[in-house]
């Protein structure tokens, strides 16, 4: 599926989604059935700004093509999108494609996860975290 659809967790509807632009960061709900979805987005140098505020706690993916474990951690990331629709955003981020983002983040070891609220970092981890490890983590942000 493009990045820029989600299925609706509830009713199964495909959705486009829109940009930050558009949207002014309002988290997207399904045209149909008006259920909360999935926000998994891919930003860079130009468009992070706008991707990373709003109304739901953001979790940063540092990732790049050749790196291994963030092969591993890109399903978790689907996963949790869909399971926490609605309480959580998650905004990738290329570091090759951006390496001005992975700077101002000093995201020199990838795969790194930093979470945002309003903007700020309010925690990070680095490596590849099991999906449940990740889910704990959260939690108390959520
Ligand atoms: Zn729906």
């Amino acid at each position: 599926m493009p990045q820029n659809v989600a299925a609706c967790p509830s009713c199964g509807a495909r959705n486009r989604l829109r940009g930050a632009e558009e949207t002014h960061g309002s988290p997207p709900r399904c045209g149909r059935c008006g259920a909360p979805l999935p926000w998994l987005v891919a930003a860079d140098d130009g468009s992070f700004a706008a991707e990373s505020v709003g109304p739901l706690p953001v979790l940063v993916d540092f990732w790049a093509s050749w790196c291994g474990p963030c092969r591993a951690v890109a399903p978790v990331l689907d996963e949790l999108s869909r399971e926490l629709a609605g309480r959580l955003k998650v905004v990738k981020v290329d570091v090759d494609a951006s390496p001005g983002l992975a700077a101002r983040f000093a995201a020199r070891s990838i795969p790194t996860l930093v979470l945002l609220r309003g903007g700020v970092e309010v925690e990070r981890w680095v490596g590849a975290l099991p999906k449940e490890q990740l889910r704990r983590a959260l939690a108390p942000h959520l």
